[in-house]
């Protein structure tokens, strides 16, 4: 018995946490899960595919898609766009296939506007651990540079209250499978089950 509509997870975290890395090796393995391939307008990095690791557009082509309301969510980020594009993500998981986005900060809080039913994973870098024992050690450290590295890690445990999960990235492997584990546990939610069941015992399927 399979959920019939697919679930959207979302992948973010702050800035140089490794989400890109974690998310290809989560992709290198098995999956049924769909990667949506984002549109940017930064340029073309050795190695980089059109139409596999982002659609490469202009500056007009990318506000085309935005006045279009083509995408799902966008963001700039250094000076360039990235977005999501709308049919994709909406018709796959019309289709019943799970979509995974990979996204900023910025992106992620626009889905969870618009996507509230979305599954919202937050990657943190493993230094969160050190950071939390100085937060709880305050006091016994006081150079400009533990207070703004505790500024920092006060805005990333902010953001974590908007997120449904939050994974180390300690290690890839760790990270990977832990979002398996999370992809696997959300199709056992009730909730989500508990509907076809319901239309089994009712005769409806
Ligand atoms: P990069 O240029 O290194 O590939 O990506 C820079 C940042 O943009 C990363 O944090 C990545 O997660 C984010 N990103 C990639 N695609 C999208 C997208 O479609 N929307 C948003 N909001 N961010 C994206």
């Amino acid at each position: 018995m399979t959920d019939e509509r697919g679930i959207l997870f979302i992948l973010s975290g702050p800035s140089g946490v490794g989400k890109g890395t974690v998310r290809k090796e989560l992709f290198n393995q098995e999956t049924d899960l769909r990667y949506s391939i984002s549109m940017t307008t930064r340029g073309m990095r050795p190695g980089e595919k059109e139409g596999i690791d982002y659609f490469f557009k202009s500056n007009e082509e990318f506000e085309h898609l935005i006045e279009q309301n083509e995408l799902l969510e966008y963001a700039q980020y250094v000076n360039n766009y990235y977005g999501t594009p709308r049919e994709y993500v909406e018709q796959t998981l019309a289709d019943g296939r799970d979509v995974f986005l990979e996204i900023e900060v910025q992106g992620a809080m626009q889905v969870k506007k618009n996507f509230a039913e979305g599954v919202f994973i937050f990657l943190v870098p493993p230094t969160l651990e050190d950071l939390r024992e100085r937060i709880v050690n305050r006091g016994t450290e006081s150079s400009d540079l533990v207070t703004n590295r505790l500024g920092e890690a006060k805005k990333e445990i902010e953001m974590m209250d908007e997120y449904d999960y939050i994974v180390v990235n300690d290690d890839v492997d760790k990270a990977v499978h832990k979002i398996q584990s999370i992809i696997e546990s959300e199709h056992c939610k009730r909730e989500r089950v508990a509907k076809q069941y319901k239309q089994l015992l009712e005769g409806k399927k």
